[in-house]
């Protein structure tokens, strides 16, 4: 009898449970490592693009993920009274794609995602400290001084690793400039401006932007970007007073939903990512989800790439690839997309948080002439997903 081929995961985030269930399907042994010594039903939402709703549906996800969250059609850009600068219809993109947007909370999207990992392949309180590897295996060493050795171990430890530097090389965190608060409010009325159907919708004031998105039928995602939240590295609670401080000149919108969102579901994030990696591995350790390609969260891809990844490792594996093969066909499929993606969100960045009076005036000039086949061309770029090389 041949042993199964032996997969050992570090981080049970978004990226490294799909990883799981891709790795899973293709016949592997699966272990899931995750500091947390709890799983909690914790975060905000993120909006799932048909690229990850693509690959979730090849992992075989397709009817749990359709059953979460809250689709959307649109994506636009407002002032604060409603009055649209840009206006995006997503429907040619969704029927090229075959895929809807759709915006799932980060809890309900992670327990779908636990359900499918065989029970008792995810070890919690298991601190992943260090990773070697030799041609034939890789071995980790934990917080705890044990040792566990696999066929091939995916790093997806998240935007502040410690294992990234160990198989890629040190590199430098490299702070946005502007931070973030995000708030998850049990109530839905309608922003201003917004019509029939649903947006993914940012409006954008004299000092920050203010995102909104449906995440259900009686909920709303909503996050405040600006250059006044202080940097950080880690999420931290965010003072009630100061927010609502900064939101006084918003139309009350903006303010009610502050309110109505439970405390603990309102965390202040750090906005930080890093320049692309050399590569991401070698033939027994593969670098995947934000460990790979630490990025802005201005075009929503990363938990969207990190699924990519999931699905890419998978088909790996599913091909029979293994070693520097496996690591090959990964990069070749998934590595110059998304370091692109890194890139752009930073140039997006740089150009939408705007907050002095003249950079607005130029932004959404800029904005408004934009011409639609440029972002059906930027967004058809990012649903689509690499064919395999
Ligand atoms: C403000 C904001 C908005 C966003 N919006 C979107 C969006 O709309 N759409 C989208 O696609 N993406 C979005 N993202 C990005 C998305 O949140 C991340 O890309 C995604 O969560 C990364 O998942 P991951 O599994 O790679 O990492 P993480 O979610 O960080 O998971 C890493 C896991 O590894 C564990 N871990 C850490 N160290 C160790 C260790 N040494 N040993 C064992 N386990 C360890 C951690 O406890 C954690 O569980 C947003 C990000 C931000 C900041």
């Amino acid at each position: 009898m041949q042993t199964p081929f032996k997969v050992a995961i570090v981080g049970a985030g978004i990226c490294g449970l799909t990883t799981a269930i891709a790795c899973q399907n293709a016949g592997a042994e699966v272990t899931v490592f995750e500091a947390a010594p709890k799983l909690l039903p914790l975060g905000t939402a993120i909006s799932l693009w048909p690229n990850a709703l693509t690959c979730l549906d090849k992992i075989g996800l397709g009817p749990q993920i359709a059953a979460l969250g809250h689709p959307f059609d649109r994506i636009v850009t407002r002032h604060p009274d409603g009055t649209p600068i840009m206006r995006f219809d997503l429907a040619d993109l969704h029927a090229k794609h075959g895929q809807t947007s759709r915006c799932v909370t980060r809890a309900a999207l992670h327990t779908a995602l636990l359900t499918e990992v065989t029970a008792d392949h995810v070890k919690l309180g298991a601190a992943v400290e260090n990773v070697s590897w030799t041609q034939d295996d890789a071995t980790m060493t934990m917080a705890d001084g044990t040792m566990h050795s696999a066929d091939l171990v995916v790093v997806a430890d998240g935007l502040n690793s410690r294992l990234r530097a160990q198989v890629a090389g040190p590199d430098t965190l490299r702070p946005a400039g502007y931070g973030a608060v995000l708030g998850l409010a049990p109530m839905w009325r309608t922003p201003p401006g917004w019509g029939a159907g649903a947006e993914a919708c940012e409006y954008y004031g004299p000092n920050g932007r203010f995102g909104v998105i449906r995440s259900d039928i009686n909920q709303t995602y909503w996050f405040f970007v600006s250059k006044a939240v202080p940097p950080a590295t880690r999420a931290v609670p965010v003072d009630p007073a100061w927010l609502m401080d900064q939101l006084r000149d918003w139309p009350a919108f903006a303010r009610e939903l502050v309110v109505a969102t439970p405390q603990d579901q309102m965390p202040q994030v750090a906005l930080n990512d890093h320049a692309p990696a050399k590569h991401w591995g070698n033939g027994r350790v593969l670098l995947a989800g934000d460990t790979a390609h630490p990025m802005l969260p201005n075009f929503g891809q990363g938990a969207n790439q990190a699924i990519e990844d999931a699905y890419a490792i998978g088909l790996g594996l599913e091909r029979g690839k293994a070693g520097l093969d496996l690591a090959q066909f990964y990069s070749d499929m998934r590595k110059r997309k998304a370091d692109g993606i890194v890139k752009q969100n930073r140039q997006n960045g740089q150009m939408t948080q705007q907050e002095g009076r003249f950079g607005q005036l130029i932004r959404n000039a800029v904005m408004r002439m934009m011409p639609q086949r440029v972002v059906t061309a930027q967004l058809d770029r990012h649903f689509t997903v690499s064919p395999p090389t």
